[in-house]
């Protein structure tokens, strides 16, 4: 009989537990025996998702929700019978509101992918002066860039819409997702889909209402009986995490918590790990779903090229604090999703979810559930990364912007040291290079939200590209796994 092939998957986030999901079929179809590992460094799975359940309160530490016009999360949640279990933000109090000078305004109606495609709402807004609402008009008839020079999105946004959208508009909306430095991320690597439409449509508002079209055409987004552009399960983004680990457990996979890799050479064509109690451990082929700092670590010796540009990657650290109340302790209406805060307004928050509103039921009945985040790329000096200072910031944006001054029932603090990469200007030959020098260590795949997309999806995807490539290396291949690129 022949040998077990042995895969290892490194890191136990979600793009590590999703790489060994897709290794299931092999292990069970291939006609050689598969080994599977999973190897975590912490005391539980899921690395950045994180989720406290505490006296009828849903706390997400991490990430709260799920973008659906990506498929491969919803599709995950099928294939692990979870479907049914997701739910859509709540869709009668949906406005969000972008501060200026210390007041909410609502972000204005019919923005499709970031992009304005109704001018009655940009009209009214006052979000933006008359000469800047006259600058993003200029957008229809403005001609398209030089293709393929790759842009900040600050150069690029201005360059269509004007930099005043940018500032007031774009930047704090961006922000709220990539805690970045719009002047330094790299267009082409963080939002591709924008010079996509530019490309495509000649503008970003003809391209924006032609994808807003289309979207009706079909219906709206695709999703379980629901038109929300975002999902979550009931009881928390870690039902996923939950349910992957309970299947990758069912069917025999090694899942080991507390065990760190420490670095990984090459013995002939197999791959040694050492673990922190000097304990090692042989395999053929390795999925390196780990931040791209550490993944560089572990490779320093076996390519150092290849380390240096992994280590190259930026990362932003952040933190979320979450604040419970009683209604009644509120006077706020809370009228929607929350609020996103512009660079220019000089505040440490860069954005606040009014939770309880958002997902109705992530607090209990008369109770409201509030998720203030911090720390943003250039600003980390001026924050106080401990949890009683954390709370303290949350507790003074919430007065200064809401008015709310009321004891919490609780608060919790979740800090996430050097979590955000940033794909800044440069990032998309980066990888280039990377795909390259991994063409020499043929069985060895990357996974995570340091190459190509930092969402729950994107990193569930770059999980099973990376799994995919490594059965192929190991001729473990199945048909019905197509090969495609191993960095994803
Ligand atoms: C505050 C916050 C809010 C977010 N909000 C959203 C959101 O609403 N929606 C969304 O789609 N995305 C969101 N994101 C982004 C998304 O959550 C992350 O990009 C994603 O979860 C990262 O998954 P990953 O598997 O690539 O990395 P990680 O989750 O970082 O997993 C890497 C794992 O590797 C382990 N590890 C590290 N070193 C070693 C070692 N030496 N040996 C073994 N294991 C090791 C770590 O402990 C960790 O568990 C958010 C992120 C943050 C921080």
């Amino acid at each position: 009989m022949a040998s077990a092939e042995h895969i290892v998957v490194v890191g136990g986030g979600i793009a590590g537990l999703a790489a060994a999901h897709a290794l299931l079929p092999a292990a069970r179809e291939s006609s050689r025996p598969l080994r599977i590992t999973v190897l975590e460094t912490g005391n539980r799975w899921g690395g950045k998702i994180l989720t406290e359940r505490l006296d009828g309160f849903v706390i997400e530490g991490g990430p709260d929700t799920f973008l659906v016009a990506k498929p491969w999360a919803v599709k995950l949640c099928r294939e692990l019978g979870i479907e049914d279990r997701l739910q859509g933000t709540n869709p009668n109090q949906n406005a969000t509101y972008i501060l200026k000078n210390g007041r909410l305004h609502p972000i204005p109606g019919g923005l499709t992918m970031m992009i304005p495609t109704e001018f009655g709402p940009m009209l009214r807004s006052r979000l933006l002066s008359w000469p800047a609402k006259l600058r993003m008009g200029a957008d229809l008839v403005l001609p398209p860039g030089t293709p393929d020079v790759e842009e900040s999105m600050g150069d690029f946004v201005t360059r269509r819409l004007g930099r005043a959208a940018y500032e007031a508009l774009i930047e704090p909306l961006m922000s709220g997702i990539y805690a970045g430095d719009g002047d330094r991320l790299s267009i082409q690597a963080t939002l591709p889909y924008l010079p996509e439409l530019e490309r495509k449509h000649g503008g970003l508002i003809r391209g924006a209402l032609r994808a807003r079209h289309e979207r009706q055409k079909n219906g709206g987004a695709p999703g379980p009986g629901s038109r929300s552009l975002f999902l979550t399960p009931t009881s928390g983004l870690i039902e996923i995490v939950e349910a992957l680990t309970a299947n990758l457990e069912r069917n025999g996979v090694d899942l080991r918590l507390q065990s760190p890799v420490r670095w990984i050479r090459r013995v002939k064509s197999d791959f040694v790990m050492e673990l922190a109690d000097s304990d090692t451990i042989v395999a053929q082929g390795i999925v390196l779903a780990t931040p791209s700092y550490v993944s560089a670590e572990l490779l320093s010796e076996l390519d150092p090229l290849l380390a240096a540009e992994l280590a190259a990657i930026a990362y932003v650290s952040t933190a979320t604090v979450s604040l419970a109340f009683r209604a009644s302790q509120i006077r706020h209406p809370l009228n929607g999703y929350g609020y996103v805060i512009p660079r220019s307004e000089g505040r440490a928050a860069l954005a606040c979810t009014w939770t309880s509103t958002k997902f109705p039921h992530r607090a209990p009945e008369r109770h409201v559930l509030l998720r203030v985040f911090i720390g943003r790329a250039g600003q980390e000096g001026e924050i106080p990364w401990d949890a009683a200072g954390l709370i303290g910031l949350a507790q003074r944006e919430l007065a200064e912007t809401l008015g709310i001054v009321a004891e919490p029932i609780f608060a919790r603090a979740f800090l996430w040291e050097r979590a955000m990469p940033q794909y800044n200007r440069g990032h998309l030959d980066r990888l280039k290079r990377i795909e390259a020098r991994l063409e020499s260590l043929p069985a060895l795949a990357l996974a995570g939200n340091a190459y190509r997309g930092i969402g729950i999806p994107d990193c569930i995807h770059s999980g099973q590209l990376a799994a995919e490539g490594v059965l192929a290396s190991l001729n473990l291949h199945s048909d019905q796994h197509p090969q495609r690129e191993r960095v994803t």
